[in-house]
């Protein structure tokens, strides 16, 4: 992508490769207003955090009480959801724990699942999906050339999650999404993972495959079903202390002998791959900036040391090779085939069907089911 003059945030290292960035007088990007205005707001990385949290806890063991479960928690091998488990199982409360295999599980997230399973006693419920069925559709988003490729991954996570939810009678879903370390992220650059009718059209005019086992989730599931009739809650209790990455490892190295997946190697090689050369190559994003702008925000690295970071490079030119190459095989591709939808140009998520004009009659509907039942439901609580 070719940028004209790229404007950089003068406090975090946000950039105008967010194309709908603002600056205000004092060369400060809206996310960091955002965070002082809005998103600090609900953090609580402190001792009245532990109290909001000790609260919410005691109500979901309340609402468990005889059952099996008292919440549900998908575990990826990485250090959030890893280290929310050890927490969790410190504070008592016993969650249906779901790992969703969609085929890129690194041998090492592999091993440092059963670690943390080991560690907390945990019953480990391994929902593998069918590896067809993923590649097609993963071929598929490759070839529209829309920015988000991690929504056939990220899609199947949360609909499996939800489903056992679901059959089982959990209410609450545990989350390791946290404001320390991801706060920031760039609407511009991500269509939403949960919209089933984009990964359907995706699917009609590049794959085609009858997904069976591939159930995407409806827009009425996600905004109505599950928030209201259901009544699924979302706690995310990393949100209620003090939440630092490098400790947490740490932390996990040392008790239950977590092994770290170095530099950039991640719980999901895709998604390495992905956010690595995809996005940087095709579209310009890089993955490291709301990231590191999160950690600036959050008080856990100063601008500089994120500047110097952003120095290195995404990758090492013969790890980004075999990467190639392992992808490639992976999906049944050959490489060149692979190089040549990446060096592509990006298309916008705009250019095929998705739910942005029923999303806006959604959020009436919702606003006006909030009325009716005098509270309020979050989808990210
Ligand atoms: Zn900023």
């Amino acid at each position: 992508m070719s940028s004209k003059t790229n404007k950089v945030c003068t406090r975090c290292v946000m950039d105008t490769t967010d194309t709908e960035i603002l600056f205000n007088e004092k060369g400060i990007c809206n996310h960091c207003v955002e965070f002082d205005d809005i998103t600090s707001k609900r953090w609580f990385p402190n001792e009245e955090g532990e109290t909001l949290l000790k609260a919410r806890i005691k109500l979901i063991k309340r609402e468990g009480k005889g059952k099996e479960y008292d919440c549900i928690l998908g575990l990826s091998g990485g250090i959030d959801s890893a280290y929310l488990a050890v927490k969790m199982k410190e504070y008592g409360l016993r969650p249906l724990v779901v790992h969703v295999d969609a085929g890129w599980n690194s041998e090492l997230a592999v091993y440092n699942i059963e670690q943390v399973v080991k560690y907390c006693g945990y019953e480990l419920h391994t929902h593998v999906m069918d590896w067809e069925e993923v590649k097609a559709l993963q071929v598929a988003f490759l070839k529209s050339g829309v920015a988000n490729q991690d929504t056939v991954q990220d899609h199947a996570y949360f609909s499996s999650l939800y489903q056992f939810a679901a059959k089982n009678g959990v209410k609450t879903v545990i989350s390791g999404g946290n404001i320390a370390t991801e706060s920031i992220f760039p609407g511009s650059w991500h269509h939403s993972a949960m919209d089933a009718i984009h990964i359907n059209a995706i699917n009609k005019q590049f794959g085609d495959i009858k997904l069976k086992s591939y159930k995407p989730m409806s827009i009425l599931q996600y905004y109505l079903f599950y928030p209201y009739i259901y009544r699924m809650k979302t706690l995310r209790p990393l949100n209620f202390m003090h939440y630092d990455k490098t400790k947490a490892m740490q932390y996990l190295i040392d008790e239950i002998g977590y092994k770290e997946y170095g530099r950039k190697h991640g719980e999901s090689v895709f998604t390495k791959f992905f956010q690595n050369y995809y996005l940087p190559k095709k579209f310009g994003y890089d993955k490291r900036k709301p990231h590191l702008a999160s950690l600036i925000n959050a008080g856990q690295i100063s601008r500089e040391v994120a500047l110097a970071e952003l120095d290195k490079p995404l990758y090492e030119e013969k790890e980004l090779l075999q990467d190639i190459q392992y992808v490639a095989k992976k999906l049944d591709l050959t490489v060149d085939e692979l190089n040549g939808l990446i060096n592509s140009s990006g298309v916008s998520y705009s250019n095929y069907k998705n739910w942005d004009s029923r999303y806006k009659i959604l959020k009436k509907v919702q606003a006006k089911v909030e009325k009716l039942l005098g509270r309020e439901v979050k989808q990210y609580a």
